[in-house]
């Protein structure tokens, strides 16, 4: 095949521009598909649902300090009861036995009270683990739309980086014959289309040439196109 071997260089280029083609539309594919915003979202479900149990327990908390409220109210009534019967009774066996109920009494206040200490400061800690979770998930809702803006504007900064490399791409596509173009498509489908030959090496396959196949090649003239015996590429002398 007759060549123009200034329109060989362009070739490499244009292979150069493939590679980077591909490169920039996988990363594009890759940002497309939200993998970096996704491993926030799913932290941040965990999160929700950690959150929802804890509102649960809290909720429980809640209840069972209301029924010690109740239980407290109730003794604490029975107690000024009895206090009342105690000053008006003159009976010493009904005094015994209002005496020793109070006692009883006391001792189960003493009990609630203490149950509700232990349920308020239950509720206290489960206050502050809330506010905990719900500051995270705050910031993870940060992350999420920061990860997704950054995203965004990556994808848009990669593709106008990728028609720029495809406009060079058809520019040379253009000004290179189309037998040319069209040989080099055949070759790339099968490997790399074009290597410069340094010394004795073929810059697309690397492999060693034979002395004999440099020979020929130094025998093919600079207007004829030359192929690697090894990988058959278009070889740049
Ligand atoms: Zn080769």
């Amino acid at each position: 095949m007759k060549i123009d071997s200034n329109q060989l260089p362009e070739l490499i280029r244009l292979q150069q521009l493939l590679v980077e083609a591909t490169k920039l539309d996988t990363r594009i594919r890759q940002l497309q598909t939200g993998e970096s915003a996704e491993a926030i979202r799913v932290v941040l479900l965990e999160q929700s649902a950690k959150a929802s149990q804890m509102l649960a327990d809290h909720e429980e908390v809640e209840r069972d300090v209301r029924r010690a409220e109740a239980d407290l109210e109730l003794v604490e009534n029975r107690i000024s009861k009895d206090k009342q019967r105690l000053a008006v009774s003159s009976d010493s066996k009904v005094i015994t036995g209002i005496q020793h109920e109070l006692e009883s009494l006391a001792k189960r206040q003493g009990e609630l009270e203490e149950a509700q200490l232990i349920l308020m400061e239950s509720i206290d800690q489960s206050n502050l683990e809330q506010e905990a979770i719900q500051l995270e998930r705050k910031r993870l809702q940060a992350e999420l739309s920061a990860a997704t803006e950054s995203a965004a504007l990556d994808i848009a900064n990669l593709s106008t980086e990728l028609s720029t490399v495809n406009g060079e791409m058809a520019e040379i596509r253009k000004a290179v014959s189309a037998e040319l173009v069209e040989l080099f498509d055949k070759i790339r489908v099968r490997g790399t289309a074009v290597g410069k030959l340094k010394d004795s090496t073929c810059g697309a396959c690397n492999m060693n040439l034979t002395s004999t196949a440099v020979g020929q090649l130094s025998a093919v003239p600079n207007d004829e196109l030359a192929r690697c015996p090894e990988c058959s590429a278009i070889l740049v002398r």
